[in-house]
């Protein structure tokens, strides 16, 4: 740091007010898995836990979202947004490669519960090319629509997750959301292979399959995932980057 830059800094006191976004806002993201309305609630389209959803878990995510604005930390938000012709849909589904038509574009269905209500989102559509530039500049959170339940499939499902995961840089990510053995486990095991530091918040995601959601923990933590809690988060964040 030269000279000249110490002369020009701010009151430290207000800089420091000011700046839990500069202490977190470039190298930490939060990253939100598919909490919409037709996965979290009973009365969904396709209502994970066993069909009941997962309404038990939106009080922590409520507070993993207080934590990302207090921080002033940018949320990615995926979306499984479909077409009515998606491959994943089938009048006869096997729920295991095809599914009830669910999160339909623009259905009330594919929009965010309460907790996890996107902030001055930029949206980035697997069905349209993304503005690199724009998405520089945002300063507000992101809403990535896909047509998959990887959100890191590439071509053509979901093709922007990892260049919006390039183009943000991200150190570390926080991740939440549903379901724990599908689109979570496809988030978590993406951001690791792109190099960034993850933590799970267990009490904020739920899974289809207990077992299939255990396994799935266990194996990210066995790659170097932190498996914490909503109450473990500010911990992790004021721990700094690894
Ligand atoms: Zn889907």
């Amino acid at each position: 740091m030269s000279a000249e830059s110490f002369e020009v800094r701010p009151d430290g006191g207000r800089a420091l007010s000011g700046s839990d976004a500069a202490a977190y806002g470039d190298d930490t993201i939060f990253w939100n898995v598919d909490t919409q309305y037709d996965f979290m609630r009973p009365d969904g389209n396709l209502p994970v836990g066993e069909g009941e959803g997962a309404e038990d878990i939106e009080d922590a995510l409520a507070e993993v979202t207080r934590t990302a604005r207090a921080n002033g930390i940018r949320v990615v938000n995926t979306a499984d947004y479909h077409n009515k012709d998606s491959a994943e849909f089938s009048e006869d589904p096997d729920f295991e490669e095809t599914f009830p038509p669910h999160c339909l574009a623009g259905s009330e269905g594919a929009e965010y519960v309460p907790a996890t209500q996107p902030e001055n989102p930029m949206e980035i559509d697997w069905r349209e090319d993304a503005d690199w530039a724009e998405v520089m500049e945002h300063e507000g959170d992101f809403v990535l629509y896909k047509d998959a339940f990887d959100v890191f499939a590439g071509e053509p499902e979901s093709p922007h997750a990892e260049q919006l995961v390039e183009t943000l840089d991200p150190d570390r990510a926080v991740v939440y959301g549903v379901a724990t053995d599908v689109c979570v486990d496809y988030a978590v095991e993406g951001l690791m292979d792109q190099g960034v530091d993850v933590y799970v918040v267990e009490d904020a995601v739920k899974g289809i399959d207990p077992d299939n959601s255990a396994e799935a923990i266990n194996r990210w933590e066995d790659k170097g995932a932190t498996i914490g809690t909503t109450e473990g988060l500010n911990e992790y964040l004021e721990g700094g980057v690894l």
